[in-house]
């Protein structure tokens, strides 16, 4: 049976953060400016949420957990793993704070077997650490066991208290080194000042990904002038609800110049393969 690659978004957050910082919330609010609150209750509702992603044209999204609480807040994997819960269409990924947590490796391994996720969203920015510190190699250790990937934020943040000297690329080469079969991606590309090396490592290494969260469509073969060549490393992803429209975004990413082949593995044909979706592609 051949079946269509799905279209497959990478990156998206609760609207309900338990709390968000304050900061957080103003900047959501620029894409919902008269309804905000109403907003965040009606999208709390998964079957709600559901609906605005299929209408948008994305058959899969990855709901990221995040422990933030100096810079954006807390959404429990616990929510997540709730939201997710009654819909296959909904990817789970857990996170893990390394200064939140006394055996985070443990807590992977439960967070997989019993709770259902899928991989994992670290925040080095935001909680602080290297991504290449001994401190966080059981992390690795335990998800490349388990067979899960593991994203990480690099780059820029406009929200209060990023440290961006955390999510420097360049730190991914030991990770992709020591644990050559753990499937580790990149969220933002190396936002604003490193997309050039964040690109020359996802080529280097056959398992460190890009993910575009965050960056407007239009603007990615500016980023990054050779795109097609890296074609099979790169993830398409929204962030959202921290822009105005998923489906305005992918319209955007159709419209560029590159091949329709590249645009079907970026926009989910990579994400399948990662996830394990791909089982029903174009047999
Ligand atoms: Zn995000």
């Amino acid at each position: 049976m051949k079946m269509t690659t799905p279209v497959i978004d990478f990156h998206i957050h609760l609207a309900k953060y338990t709390p968000h910082r304050p900061w957080v919330d103003e900047f959501m609010k620029n894409f919902q400016p008269d309804n905000y609150k109403d907003f965040v209750e009606e999208m709390s509702d998964p079957a709600v949420f559901v609906k605005l992603m299929k209408e948008s044209g994305v058959d899969y999204g990855v709901v990221l957990a995040e422990l933030s609480p100096i810079t954006t807040g807390i959404c429990n994997n616990e929510d997540v793993a709730a939201f997710c819960r009654d819909y296959d269409c909904l990817i789970p990924f857990g996170t893990v704070n390394p200064y939140l947590t006394a055996r985070p490796a443990e807590l992977v391994e439960k967070l997989v077997k019993e709770d259902g996720f899928r991989g994992l969203k670290l925040y080095p920015t935001y909680n602080y650490f290297y991504p290449n510190e001994q401190m966080m190699y059981p992390i690795y250790a335990k998800a490349e066991e388990l067979g899960i990937p593991v994203m990480f934020h690099t780059g820029t943040s406009i929200f209060r208290g990023s440290r961006v000297k955390y999510g420097d690329p360049v730190l991914f080469d030991d990770v992709a080194v020591d644990f050559p079969n753990l499937t580790i991606i990149m969220v933002h590309s190396g936002r604003n000042f490193w997309y050039e090396s964040a690109f020359a490592l996802s080529k280097l290494h056959p398992n460190l990904f890009m993910e575009l969260a965050g960056l407007p469509p239009q603007n990615l073969l500016k980023y990054f002038p050779n795109f097609e060549t890296n074609a099979d490393r790169i993830l398409f992803a929204t962030d959202w609800p921290g822009l105005p429209s998923i489906k305005g975004n992918i319209e955007k990413f159709r419209e560029l110049p590159i091949s329709d082949a590249v645009k079907t593995k970026v926009l989910g044909g990579n994400a399948a393969k990662i996830l394990g979706l791909d089982q029903n592609i174009n047999k």
